[in-house]
């Protein structure tokens, strides 16, 4: 057994660890990441990159086929072999010697082995040999373990060897039929990258899909996978699991049966938190770890006392994604540092060291076809918040930038003001290339920009971003009555 001391143990190295990890030892903190597997984590391998490669080839082909010209000259479906090698590629093969390398580069240690909390301040790591490392820090630990796919209790379900989002990523064949249980951003995703590599796909979900986004959003993503050959089934839910050879039957409430050859199941995550010694700080192991706006855990244990440990990213279960936690990781790095040297940290709402946007702007693609982008609010959370609102709806399809992109372009816009203060609670886009425009609506909201000012944002034509000219004309413009001859 050896031990180490550091001023900050991060446990975890994906996305949201290395990035607190980097403020910290750019604070001039000594920093250590005990990583047990990949270094880059869910994102890098198993989650955003390689299903947005995943999805790529499909939604270039379908974006070819809307432009008269182009379409002519796209005369295949997607090589699969081709979209696969490029997926791997970005998925750096499932090898972490690049992050491992900028790791060092920025200064920062590297433990690999499965870490537990063994008290205080402690964190004991065991390598994949046995070997033991126990690290001390001076200042604070911080848990970015992650979440992993939930699965859910359906008899027989284990046993058929189902797929998880890992396996879907970085599958090296396309079954010829795959079931794909869940109706959320994971399924969607999946469920469209995999008919466009010619799986015969079936997606099973309880409740219509993407629900938490604008209505809306699922009904035109359902309307476009029914569209490409996807069987989309709303309402049942899946009771029974069996395999006999090959092929897979799933039995559903309603009595009917989906077979196929692989079964995705994407109906949640679960936190990283079995195995991590919460325990010995007085928290419960397979909790999701409750944070302040500084990232702080929150607890009544006196163990915590300090302001020693912190959660960022999914375990916290704030905003499951990868932007947001790299947010939060940027915030408690900083309040590590500032609280390391004795200062006071910034922790008034959009202060330096708080993830206040976890609360009002969470921004979120989906990237099917149409893509979903959203910011904020919903019609349905601002009400329930107690907002006094007005929607603002838009049908992309009429605006002159739709029309270059292509024939026929399906789209939807959504705004929902603030009637009090004059100002953006949420936005939602739907439509092909929407995903770019997402940032404009979430500084808009930030920014708190009164809509008076957001007439002098002039959005370039023909583009996409006149949307926003036409949300501001749907609302009239401050000030003016029906006496000015415009619209109030
Ligand atoms: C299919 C899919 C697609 C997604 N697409 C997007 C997207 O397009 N955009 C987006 O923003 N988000 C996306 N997400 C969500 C995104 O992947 C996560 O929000 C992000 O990976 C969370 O980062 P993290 O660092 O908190 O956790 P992780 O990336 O899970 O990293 C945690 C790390 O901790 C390590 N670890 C765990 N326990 C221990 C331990 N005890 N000791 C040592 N190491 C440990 C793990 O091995 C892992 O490397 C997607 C998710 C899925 C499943």
């Amino acid at each position: 057994m050896s031990s180490q001391s550091y001023d900050v143990i991060v446990i975890g190295g994906g996305a949201v660890g290395e990035n607190v990890a980097d403020r910290t030892a750019q604070g001039g903190l000594t920093t250590v990441v005990v990583e047990s597997d990949l270094v880059g984590g869910e994102c890098s391998y198993w989650a955003c990159m390689p299903s947005k490669v995943l999805l790529r080839s499909g939604a270039a082909l379908a974006a070819a086929r809307r432009v008269p010209g182009a379409a002519e000259a796209v005369t295949g479906t997607v090589d699969v072999r081709a979209a696969l090698k490029q997926r791997d590629s970005i998925a750096s093969n499932w090898k972490d010697d690049g992050q491992a390398k900028w790791l060092d580069s920025a200064g920062i240690a590297l433990v690999r082995g499965h870490a537990r909390l063994t008290g205080i301040k402690e964190v004991t790591v065991t390598q994949a040999d046995g070997a033991v490392t126990v690290l001390t820090a001076t200042h604070a630990v911080v848990i970015s373990t992650g979440s992993a796919a939930l699965l859910p209790d359906i008899p027989g379900l284990t046993d058929i060897d189902p797929w998880t989002s890992r396996d879907a990523t970085s599958a090296q064949q396309i079954p010829p039929r795959l079931a794909v249980i869940g109706g959320g951003v994971v399924a969607a995703e999946m469920a469209a990258a995999y008919a466009s590599l010619g799986s015969a796909v079936t997606v099973i979900a309880r409740s219509p899909l993407l629900g938490g986004q604008e209505p809306f959003a699922g009904e035109l993503v359902t309307a476009a996978l029914i569209e490409n050959g996807v069987t989309v089934l709303v309402g049942p839910s899946t009771t029974e699991a069996h395999r006999e050879g090959g092929a897979v039957t799933l039995t559903l409430d309603d009595g009917s049966t989906v077979t196929a050859e692989k079964v995705l199941v994407a109906i949640g995550r679960t936190p990283r938190t079995q195995d991590l010694g919460l325990n010995t700080v007085g928290l419960n192991g397979g909790d999701w770890l409750a944070v302040d706006d500084t990232l702080l855990v929150q607890g009544d244990s006196p163990t915590l006392a300090g302001d020693w440990l912190y959660a960022t990213g999914d375990v916290n279960h704030r905003a499951l994604l990868t932007h947001q936690g790299k947010y939060q990781a940027r915030a408690a790095g900083d309040a590590i540092v500032t609280r390391a040297a004795g200062t006071p940290v910034d922790n008034a709402p959009w202060g330096a060291h708080v993830a206040t946007a976890d609360h009002a702007a969470v921004p979120q693609v989906t990237f099917t076809d149409p893509e979903v982008a959203s910011v904020g609010l919903t019609a349905a959370s601002a009400v329930k918040a107690g907002y006094r609102i007005r929607i603002l709806d838009y049908d992309l399809a009429n605006l002159g930038g739709s029309a270059v992109l292509a024939v026929g372009y399906v789209g939807k816009a959504r705004a929902i003001v603030d009637l009090d203060r004059e100002v953006l609670l949420g936005v939602t886009f739907v439509g092909q290339d929407v995903a770019e425009l997402l940032h404009s609506a979430t500084v808009a909201i930030v920014g708190e920009v009164p809509i008076n000012r957001l007439w002098h944002a002039v959005p370039s034509y023909p583009t996409l971003s006149e949307v926003w000219l036409r949300l501001l004309e749907a609302y009239g413009r401050p000030g003016f009555t029906e006496n000015d001859g415009r619209k109030n």
